[in-house]
């Protein structure tokens, strides 16, 4: 496609249509989805966009992680896909759009081209990644973290359901396992539209998130251990209290937190007693501290930080406390050239946009090992998501596949 040759505009109606289409599958209350990797309800979502795939003339292959790829031939058949795609299984209690609309975004950039009649140079594809959220099958982001070779073969199969099913035969039972590798699906980039699951498009009023980078993760195991005492007879002063140590020690983090910086997260969603009775002093409790944040540096900081304060508050009640690192995910900065392309499409279609790092993991953030990859959000109303409730508008969707549409059109030539 050349630059003279203005780009067509993707078929709203349609997008929002097989939204809806696909929402009735795994329906929960009136505007719900439950739809578990690899269920009956995953696998009824996966041929329903299969045979949306192939009726737009698209052929497709999966892998051993029973990712989809559907494929849309280009004039230059020996270069790498330009692809795109987000995931169709949800949270128990989740939504219509999470992740779906990377998906339907992605083909609704197909059908518009098959519409209006364009061939690009390099191939497209359209991919569903399995298992992202991580309900059914831990950890999250499955498909792409083995697609990206951060899980190995083995690890992969031998993975159980929390129903106990191992993951290599329900991926052959959903009939999507299969042989294709990595090695044969080259991709010259990778994006994944999400919603953004946060309220700052809509506080900015702006309709699309160019994402430059997903955030990085820390957990810090927490163990405060102070003594059993009796509620009744011990003075005040007498206790260590591990409990109310506890107690300081989430409050200083999160008063930290705040002096770190806009873009700092310290949260704590885990606390735990040795003793539960009623009338006695807490001798030892457990917590986990999350941290996040788009710097790796500032997750160091973040971390010795909450050594810090945790360290003080101990101290102060007489208490004992050791901090270890459960597990680090470090931040991704995405492709320079996909986030410039993005936020051309942004600026062509005179779109208010706002470059911003992703709060959430994504699949982006694994593909990112094996493609130069970004992402595109669009705003979902209140932020809210992994509920219900979640909602992004027709107009929002719509502006988000115009700006993909543009973003692989200028990666694929
Ligand atoms: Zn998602």
């Amino acid at each position: 496609m050349t630059d003279q040759a203005p780009a067509p505009a993707i078929n709203a109606d349609r997008l929002w249509s097989r939204h809806m289409e696909m929402a009735r599958i795994g329906p929960v209350e009136e505007t719900g989805n439950c739809r578990l990797a690899l269920t009956p309800e995953d696998v009824e979502a996966r041929n329903l966009f299969a045979r949306w795939c192939r009726e737009a003339g698209m052929e497709l292959t999966s892998d051993r992680a029973a990712n989809m790829f559907a494929r849309r031939e280009g004039r230059d058949p020996a270069r790498a896909a330009v692809a795109a795609g987000s995931h169709l299984d949800t949270q128990p209690h989740g939504g219509r759009f999470d992740g779906v609309s990377g998906v339907l975004t992605a083909l609704e950039v197909i059908e518009t081209l098959k519409d209006a009649g364009i061939e690009t140079d390099a191939p497209l594809m359209v991919v569903n990644w399995t298992n992202e959220e991580g309900v059914r099958f831990g950890p999250g982001i499955l498909g792409s973290a083995w697609f990206a070779g951060r899980i190995d073969d083995a690890t992969l199969d031998d993975i159980r359901a929390t129903d106990g099913a191992r993951f290599a035969e329900e991926a052959a039972a959903s009939g999507w396992r299969g042989t294709a590798t990595p090695a044969d699906l080259p991709m010259e980039a990778f994006f994944e539209l999400h919603i953004e699951q946060g309220p700052m498009l809509e506080q900015a009023g702006a309709d699309i998130g160019v994402v430059d980078a997903v955030q990085g993760l820390c957990w810090l195991d927490v163990a405060v251990t102070g003594m059993d005492a009796h509620a009744g007879t011990t003075p005040l002063p007498a206790r260590r209290d591990a409990l109310l140590a506890a107690a300081a020690m989430l409050v200083g983090i999160n008063d930290m937190g705040r002096a770190s910086g806009e873009d700092a997260r310290v949260s704590v969603g885990r606390l735990k007693t040795a003793t539960e009775g009623p009338s006695t002093v807490v001798g030892a409790s457990e917590f986990v501290i999350d941290i996040r944040h788009p710097d790796q540096a500032m997750i160091a900081h973040l971390q010795e930080e909450c050594r810090r304060v945790c360290a003080e508050v101990a101290r102060r009640y007489g208490c004992g406390v050791e901090v270890s690192q459960r597990f680090a995910i470090p931040p991704t900065a995405f492709d320079g050239g996909c986030v410039a392309a993005v936020e051309a499409a942004a600026q062509a279609l005179q779109l208010p946009y706002r470059r911003m790092a992703s709060g959430a993991l994504h699949d982006a953030a694994n593909v990112a090992a094996h493609a130069p990859t970004s992402m595109i959000f669009v705003p979902c109303r209140d932020g809210i998501s992994h509920n219900v409730a979640e909602y992004a508008s027709r107009e929002h969707l719509a502006a988000g596949a115009n700006v993909l549409l543009r973003a692989m059109l200028a990666k694929a030539g």
